[in-house]
């Protein structure tokens, strides 16, 4: 299997440059040369989610890797999840919702980290050599790289966030791992001013060489490939030809995984992108017009995003796969902060997403009538999700619609007492993480500081 850049500009890649480089050197980012053709995946019904994983890597990772090898990775990643069907679909007051939650840290970022993390493990032993792996969090993804990290021979990990600005459960999660191999720093700043040193780091390539670097964020191909087994997974769990998707979206990076899954044949009807305030892709679907306007904090701080990086990708197939207007746009956007979305490529993209903003009063309706009626606490990602299936039923899209839990309500508990008054605990296997130390330390947001941290890891 070859890769591709969407700004066209790039040479052809290979699946373990992609795993590696998230990003082409064009700044594009990665899609299949060609997609492989459409499967009746219907023939694997009964199939254990480890099992569709293995064959959607397999597709993915063409003659780099074996079904066999294919396997006992899927395997392994996802004997960490507490339960027995990984992300089981369940009826819940009238809505089926699949359960992205039962990993290491209780959100559905630990599907696609689990097993790229052993992608990476595999990869380096291969190759030799070490790598040193660094996020910028405003919460879930850090505790996901880190549990999917530590404690491995070949790789050490950075999570930086922003000191004070994220919840008790969201900084534990990375910070009690006790692992030789992890480092977090409490950054003083914003989630931008962390994303901001991370970029610098990069762009700074012989400290990129020094060290190793390597990333693990949502562009990552190789962590949607994870995502799309469980679009394949809930399509055999639920009867239908056209089984609609409502996804709670931040980067993109998910409700994307759900049109690979569509392109792959499964029965994936309209992919419903959920937004909270934060809604520039819903301004982007409904008027037209692409813009940035700053961030602003919600309830759901995983999908309090600027812009939606894998956007980028929708583009790009939606334009035919046309790399120059998409690395057009692309450079509007930075000049700019702004593009607008010519009615071809609106109507283009209108065939596969519709989309769905949920305001706080919203989202926190959604979790007090669950609350009262059904006994049911939800995360406000969650209900920002449910949300948009309830509107997309009411504007008469017909079928089932399956609504993706991205966390567990444990994981908000604040924001889940405020709407519902109740206080979700933590699964059994997480009470732990209150009678561990935390290990961090809080640096200025400044890169030379974090640089100087990072020598000291290696
Ligand atoms: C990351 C995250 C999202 C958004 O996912 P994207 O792939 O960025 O669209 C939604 N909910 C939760 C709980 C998350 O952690």
């Amino acid at each position: 299997m070859k890769y591709i850049s969407t700004r066209g500009a790039s040479p052809e890649a290979n699946f373990d440059t992609v795993l590696r480089k998230a990003l082409a050197p064009d700044g594009g980012l990665y899609l299949p040369k060609s997609w492989p053709g459409p499967r009746d995946w219907r023939a694997m019904k009964g199939a254990s989610f480890p099992e569709i994983a293995a064959e959607v890597l397999h597709l993915f990772a063409g003659d780099e890797m074996s079904r066999e090898e294919a396997g006992r990775l899927t395997e392994e990643a996802f004997a960490t999840f507490r339960h027995p069907d990984v992300t089981p679909v369940v009826d819940l007051g009238g809505e089926k919702v699949m359960e992205l939650f039962h990993g290491p840290t209780l959100a559905f970022k630990d599907v696609a980290m689990q097993l790229i993390a052993r992608l990476f493990e595999r990869s380096l032993e291969k190759s030799g050599g070490a790598m040193t792996v660094v996020v910028a969090t405003s919460g879930d993804t850090g505790g996901a790289a880190v549990s999917a990290l530590a404690n491995r021979e070949h790789l050490s990990i950075c999570a930086l966030h922003p000191h004070e600005r994220i919840s008790g459960v969201q900084r534990r999660f990375m910070t009690t791992s006790g692992a030789p191999n992890v480092l977090n720093l409490a950054v003083e700043g914003t989630f931008d001013d962390c994303q901001a040193i991370v970029k610098e780091l990069f762009a700074d390539r012989d400290f990129a060489a020094e060290v190793s670097l390597g990333g693990v964020n949502s562009i990552n191909w190789a962590r949607i490939t994870a995502q799309v087994s469980y679009y394949i997974w809930a399509c055999l769990a639920v009867e239908g030809d056209d089984i609609h998707f409502s996804v709670p979206t931040g980067n993109f990076g998910d409700v994307f995984a759900g049109w690979v899954a569509k392109k792959l044949g499964a029965p994936v009807g309209k992919l419903i992108i959920a937004v909270n305030e934060n809604d520039i892709l819903d301004r982007a679907l409904r008027v037209g017009i692409y813009e940035k306007r700053g961030v602003l904090p919600t309830s759901s701080p995983s999908m309090d995003i600027e812009i939606a990086s894998n956007f980028e990708r929708a583009i790009f197939e939606a334009s035919g796969r046309n790399a120059e207007m998409t690395a057009d746009l692309m450079a509007c956007l930075r000049e700019t902060d702004r593009f607008r979305l010519s009615k071809e490529l609106r109507a283009e993209l209108a065939k596969d997403f519709v989309s769905y903003k949920a305001g706080e009063p919203e989202v926190r309706a959604v979790m007090a009538v669950f609350a009262a009626h059904y006994g049911t606490l939800l995360d406000p990602h969650t209900a920002i999700g449910i949300h948009g299936a309830r509107r997309a039923r009411e504007d008469a899209l017909e079928g089932p619609i399956v609504t993706l839990a991205t966390a567990h309500p444990a994981k908000f508990p604040e924001a889940v007492a405020a709407a519902t008054g109740k206080t979700p605990d933590l699964p059994v296997s997480s009470e732990q993480l209150f009678s561990q130390d935390e290990v961090f330390s809080v640096v200025p947001s400044d890169t030379a500081a974090v640089k100087e941290a990072l020598r000291g890891l290696k």
